[in-house]
């Protein structure tokens, strides 16, 4: 990729003054667009970071997902395919260069600078669908402090057609975390069901709630699951009300407008020997956290995904306690999908205290709080490679 940087600062330097004459009237001069980072940033996006998620609630993150990876399609000539984008670029024919890196980013999907010219392909190709979308993608995959991704978000923010939007990097450890629902290329993509359990007052045996649960403390969970009579056995946590496990549904099924749109699919399980994502209780889910998603952790057969959800901070909020157990259930199972932290205060993924003034200040509506900026980001991570992804049973 180095070369094709290097062609289009020259390009850059050649072009400058045409490209300032014929697009200077648009909101974000072409100059900006076509400065490209130093190569080495976009390396950042497979490069692990570091970070903990902080806030409303957290995300663990779990092992290395299991064998459901789509290899690489090695019959595409990349290379190739790309000196023939930059070739229609460079001759200002956008509309051959957004088709070219399109089938680049298809054999690529990761690579953050080809994701990034086919969204300013796209934009000068008139496309702004398959602007916003690369530009997402551009987002998601990369940590905020990515130069790709600066770019990419002012473009997002400043040009009318975006309605100011505002994806968000999902990056969790250096890395993206999914589900599965696809299958080897060349097959048909098939959308797979995540089954979900909400227990009914339920928590985990003493040594598993009121703290972090471990690698080693998910994986003997997993074996806990497996045994007869196990889930029969569990006691009820204080302070439940009835209502509580209805308004948890509701939380998960403010995700369910998605669905149609064929990005990820769910329904609710009454076995949850059969569930791929567990709702339990807690009295205290420990730190500043009211609800916490743990990822399943491979090398574990029957590896699933577990959701904490504190009691003792619901009955804080008294007679509110039914939106905010909706929101914080919305928020977790964003986080079970693969979604991180927004710093959007109206994002119902923001992770921080500032969402819940937020909510304070804004009237009640039965409207899903998932937001376009937490839809466009789920896309884009569902439209991308996952570094993990998780099967479903
Ligand atoms: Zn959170």
């Amino acid at each position: 990729m180095a070369a094709v940087h290097i062609k289009l600062n020259q390009h850059r330097r050649r072009s400058a003054i045409w490209t300032m004459a014929l697009l200077g009237i648009l909101s974000i001069g072409f100059a900006d667009l076509t400065s490209p980072p130093d190569i080495a940033s976009s390396a950042a996006a497979k490069s692990p970071t570091k970070g903990q998620a902080k806030g409303k609630s957290a995300a663990k993150a779990g092992g290395k997902g299991k064998a459901c990876r789509r290899g690489a399609d090695t019959s595409v000539d990349v290379e190739a395919l790309q000196r023939q984008a930059l070739a229609a670029y460079m001759k200002r024919d956008f509309a051959a260069a957004k088709q070219l890196f399109q089938k680049c980013v298809t054999a690529r999907g990761r690579d953050v600078s080809l994701q990034y010219y086919l969204g300013v392909s796209s934009l000068y190709a008139g496309d702004f669908d398959l602007t916003e979308r690369a530009l997402c993608r551009v987002v998601v995959m990369t940590p905020p402090q990515n130069q790709f991704s600066q770019l990419a978000a002012k473009t997002l923010k400043d040009w009318k057609q975006f309605c100011k939007i505002q994806p968000y990097s999902l990056i969790h450890d250096g890395r993206l975390l999914r589900w599965c629902n696809e299958k080897e290329p060349g097959e048909k993509t098939k959308m797979k069901t995540i089954k979900i359990w909400v227990a009914d007052g339920l928590q985990l045996p003493a040594g598993y709630v009121g703290g972090e649960l471990t690698t080693d403390k998910c994986k003997s969970l997993y074996g806990m699951f497996r045994r007869p009579g196990f889930f029969e056995g569990l006691g009820r946590v204080e302070h439940y009300i009835s209502g509580y496990r209805d308004v948890v549904i509701k939380g998960i099924n403010d995700w369910k407008w998605v669905a149609p749109l064929g990005i990820v699919d769910f329904e609710f399980v009454d076995d949850p020997r059969r569930a791929d994502v567990l709702y339990f209780w807690c009295p205290r889910s420990g730190g500043d956290s009211v609800g916490c998603t743990y990822y399943p952790w491979t090398g574990s057969a029957d590896a699933v995904c577990i959701v904490h959800i504190e009691t003792e901070y619901l009955r804080r909020w008294g007679s509110r306690w039914s939106k905010e157990l909706r929101d914080t259930s919305c928020h977790e199972f964003g986080h079970v999908l693969g979604l991180g932290h927004s710093d959007n205060e109206m994002d119902v993924m923001c992770g921080h205290g500032v969402r819940i003034s937020y909510r304070a200040k804004v009237e009640y509506s039965d409207a899903s709080p998932v937001t376009r900026n937490d839809f466009v980001s789920l896309r884009a991570l569902y439209e991308l490679p996952g570094d993990a992804e998780f099967e479903v049973k």
